[in-house]
């Protein structure tokens, strides 16, 4: 290894891809002059939207592809075929239907002339550390995506690879199931019990990103370019309420939608703390839905007052529902217009079960209250939790009629997004039921 490339086990070296265009005339240059490398004992975020090469370049690591120029050095040698240094994690599992979970993980280890006892060892031990004990003989079409997905995982750590390749690993699952299994892996990453050295991820989700990595590197499109990198400073385990972690996730999202943005300055932690629970606007998610239909209706953007007239609404019953659209992110306001954002316009226009997974990552990034009631959900775990529990948090914060407005607010919203259910008899909360097909076991 020469010095420069000391302490890092794969470096991408100037990587360009072109495909032949169907048309046979042509090409069409996926990945332009691209630079990466994955450092020892880091976990290494590549993000951008979709189409920005990101699968193309961590095939092209992973020796899977050969790049049109540029090479691939691991651990010192340039690359040329598949890369021994790398296990990879699909989006789509994967798996062969035809062979047992076992059977399955064990795959890897044949490829690399692992005898018989060994392999059944090593993959017993990596069921287990996966948490799919007592599933060994399954097969994969009596599983439910979650645990799909963790026999993707038992199947690349078992070879204990230096670098674990993850493609959008988790975006096949539903958002519980996802977060779930993210959790998971991020908690044996910060036990330092990875079979591995090192795990670089793709992915298209900032929070994702942030919640994993050390450092985020992110892409940009047409042709596919690393627009720069991101050190994520951040103390593990990573709580999504810190300021921080909220300053880092805006940052990125801030740079993601405007392609020209420069990737600079990482933010500075913000000096005072916010209150803990900000205040919601009272506005219903089907109110926030509709005020922003209204506007898209409108060309995306119309002038307050005359908006409140129009609808024949007071200004001030208008203004929270102004107020929690621009607050999720879904809107903005600027002299007095309120313009509809990218996220709003997709949450707007998305089928249902699409614009509910949009709320509930805007809810979740932006509504502590609402992460703080989860949080406190999955940690009880069993029968829920009375709301005079968090009605008891917030009269600390609020008068006693302010404090129940809130918490309506909060069951609205949490109960859009499927975060959580309310029992109004009981006047208990409650996590939803995880997702049950056949002989599923939940995630
Ligand atoms: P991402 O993973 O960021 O969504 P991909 O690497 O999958 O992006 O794809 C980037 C672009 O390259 C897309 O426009 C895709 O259509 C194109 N592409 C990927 N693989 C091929 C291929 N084998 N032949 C032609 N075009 C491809
Ligand atoms: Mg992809």
């Amino acid at each position: 290894m020469t010095n420069a490339t000391q302490g890092m086990i794969i470096v991408a070296e100037q990587i360009s891809k072109h495909f032949p265009l169907p048309d046979g005339k042509g090409t069409f240059t996926v990945l332009k002059d691209v630079n990466v490398h994955v450092r020892d004992s880091e976990v290494l975020a590549l993000l951008g939207r979709s189409g920005s090469g990101k699968s193309t370049l961590l095939r092209i690591m992973a020796g899977l592809i050969p790049p049109s120029s540029g090479q691939v050095i691991s651990s010192g040698k340039p690359l040329n075929g598949p890369n021994a240094d790398v296990a990879m994690v699909f989006q789509s599992f994967a798996l062969l239907p035809w062979l047992t979970v076992q059977e399955n993980v064990e795959l890897g280890l044949e490829a690399q002339r692992v005898g018989r006892e060994e392999r059944r060892v090593r993959a017993l031990k990596a069921i287990d550390m996966v948490g799919l004990d007592g599933f060994e003989n399954a097969y994969p079409k009596e599983l439910s995506g979650g645990m799909r997905q963790r026999v993707g995982f038992a199947r690349a750590l078992v070879v204990q690879p230096q670098v674990l390749f993850m493609d959008e690993p988790f975006s096949a699952l539903d958002v519980l199931t996802a977060e779930n299994l993210r959790g998971e892996i991020g908690d044996l990453w910060e036990a330092g019990m990875f079979p591995a050295r090192s795990i670089l991820i793709v992915t298209h989700n900032i929070e994702e990103a942030v919640l994993l990595a050390d450092r985020v590197i992110i892409l940009g499109a047409n042709p596919g370019h690393v627009r720069g990198e991101l050190q994520i400073d951040l103390p593990r385990p990573r709580d999504r309420t810190a300021a921080r972690f909220q300053a880092l996730v805006d940052y990125i999202y801030t740079v993601m939608t405007n392609p020209e943005a420069k990737v600079t300055a990482v933010p500075e932690p913000t000096a005072t703390h916010p209150p803990p629970f900000p205040p919601l606007p009272h506005a219903r998610s089907g109110g926030i839905s509709g005020l922003l239909e209204i506007l898209l209706e409108r060309g995306g953007q119309d002038d307050l007052p005359l908006l409140a007239q129009r609808l024949r609404l007071e200004i001030d019953d208008l203004l929270p529902i102004v107020d929690a659209a621009v607050l999720l992110g879904f809107a903005s306001v600027v002299e007095g217009d309120v313009i509809v954002s990218d996220m709003g316009r997709a949450f707007a226009q998305a089928d249902i079960l699409t614009s509910k997974e949009l709320f509930r990552q805007q809810v979740l990034a932006h509504v502590p209250l609402i992460v703080t009631i989860v949080q406190t959900l999955r940690e009880k775990q069993k029968g829920g939790m009375r709301a005079d529990f968090f009605l008891d948090i917030l009269d600390e914060h609020y008068p006693y009629d302010e404090a129940q407005r809130q918490f309506a607010t909060a069951v609205d919203w949490g109960r859009y997004a499927e975060l959580f259910e309310y029992d109004a008899v009981e006047e208990r909360l409650y996590l939803p039921e995880p997702v049950i097909h056949n002989q599923d076991q939940g995630t």
